[in-house]
């Protein structure tokens, strides 16, 4: 479909959606929205750039300053960000998630403890220590988004990919009927249902 955006076409780097509905509460949904296809053939991708997958991190307590990103480590990242969203696309349409996916969820998930665990310190005794060095750091961050993304797919929430074309993001639909990820997105999709409807009734 061409419409009016066509004319609107910025000529800067498209700026990235808001959080989706519920990407407060998971920070896996959060992650799965970390790209995005925008209309007139614009898109973004907050982790293409070790720089930026740092900043998305930082943003949602996932690693500490004294961590450096390498491509390497953005590369997993996309990777495991394309494996969740395949998790949960397979839950919006109901359909048999890919194999490959749940095993790399699972794989991501057993790497490295989530959890405080159990030290013994002789002078304080016995505690509950955060363990993740700064060497496995990426694999904590991914650990921690898998086993967010666990909660995400097997909890009561409803979720929803962004009925808004060509948007690919999700979202939880938590309140009431609502099906875009963003305002932007409800906007275009009325605009674009007022145009058929104008297009409509003239023929
Ligand atoms: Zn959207």
């Amino acid at each position: 479909m061409r419409g009016m955006d066509d004319t609107l076409a910025p000529e800067v780097a498209p700026t990235a959606l808001p959080p989706a509905p519920g990407a407060d509460r998971y920070c896996s949904l959060d992650f799965a929205d970390t790209a995005a296809t925008l209309p007139v053939g614009q898109s973004y991708d907050l982790l293409a750039a070790p720089e930026s997958a740092m900043r998305w991190l930082a943003a949602h307590d996932l690693t500490t300053p004294d961590v450096q990103l390498y491509e390497v480590c953005a590369q997993r990242m996309r990777t495991l960000r394309a494996h969740i969203r395949a998790l949960i696309a397979a839950r919006v349409d109901t359909t048999t998630p890919p194999e490959e996916s749940l095993r790399a969820v699972n794989e991501a998930l057993t790497a490295v403890p989530t959890v405080p665990l159990l030290a013994w310190d002789g002078a304080r005794g016995l505690r509950r220590v955060q363990a993740h060095p700064t060497d496995q750091a990426v694999n904590h961050a991914l650990a921690t988004l898998a086993a967010d993304a666990a909660d995400l797919l097997t909890g009561p929430d409803i979720l929803a990919a962004c009925g808004s074309a060509p948007c690919d993001r999700f979202l939880l639909r938590t309140h009431g009927r609502r099906h875009w990820c963003s305002t932007r997105c409800g906007d275009r999709a009325r605009a674009a249902r007022a145009y058929a409807r104008r297009s409509g009734a003239s023929g």
